[in-house]
């Protein structure tokens, strides 16, 4: 997340408060929860937030986004913003993920100026709300990026890789995440 680090001051202290957009959004490997689909622990009860909190998965107490790490202000919180963004290192190198929390929210100006930003120094694989996925950023490693992913001469990573054998981006397969849990010995 480190390119994502321009920590302004006070970013540290940033919480995630009334957002709870992830958890709706990123998938949770441990129970087999794909993307963009709504977590069976979110906002029980009439409240927000998770109802299994001091028992959520490994994953989910490890993640944080690009916004709670300092990227943006008060306004780029991804519940106001609609844009989730982390990063990770691919075959292309650093490479930005921007899931959008709703449908046409990477059409927002304010969105808009944030990923252009971005896709001018690295490649950014935007992560629409329904499913489908777009690599940008400069030509020449986009470029590779797409060959590595077609090819499988290397992982592309940063969500822009192969589809699994059901068509679909593996975190968005729940029969693939409940595969992959049993085979390493757990229960989906
Ligand atoms: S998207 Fe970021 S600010 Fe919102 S709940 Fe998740 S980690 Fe917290
Ligand atoms: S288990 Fe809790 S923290 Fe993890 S995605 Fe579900 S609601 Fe969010």
């Amino acid at each position: 997340m480190s390119i994502l680090r321009d920590m302004p001051p006070g970013a540290e202290e940033r919480r995630c408060r009334q957002c709870d957009a992830c958890c709706s959004v990123v998938a949770v490997e441990e129970i087999a929860k794909p993307e963009q689909e709504r977590c069976q622990h979110q906002g029980q009860h009439g409240k927000p937030g998770c109802a299994i909190y001091d028992e959520r998965p490994e994953s989910c107490r490890a993640w944080s986004c690009g916004w709670l790490q300092g990227f943006g202000n008060a306004n780029d919180r991804p519940d106001k913003l609609g844009v989730i963004f982390d990063a990770v290192i691919t075959v292309g190198g650093p490479t930005l993920q921007a899931r959008a929390v709703w449908q046409g929210a990477f059409q927002q100006p304010r969105a808009q100026v944030a990923i252009r930003g971005f896709a001018r120094k690295m490649p950014v694989v935007l992560m629409y709300r329904d499913g489908g996925r777009k690599l940008i950023g400069p030509v020449d490693v986009v470029r590779m990026m797409k060959q590595a992913a077609l090819d499988g001469s290397a992982e592309a990573g940063g969500g822009f890789t192969r589809p699994c054998d059901h068509g679909l981006w593996r975190s968005q397969c729940r029969p693939c995440m409940e595969a992959d849990i049993k085979g390493q010995g757990g229960v989906p």
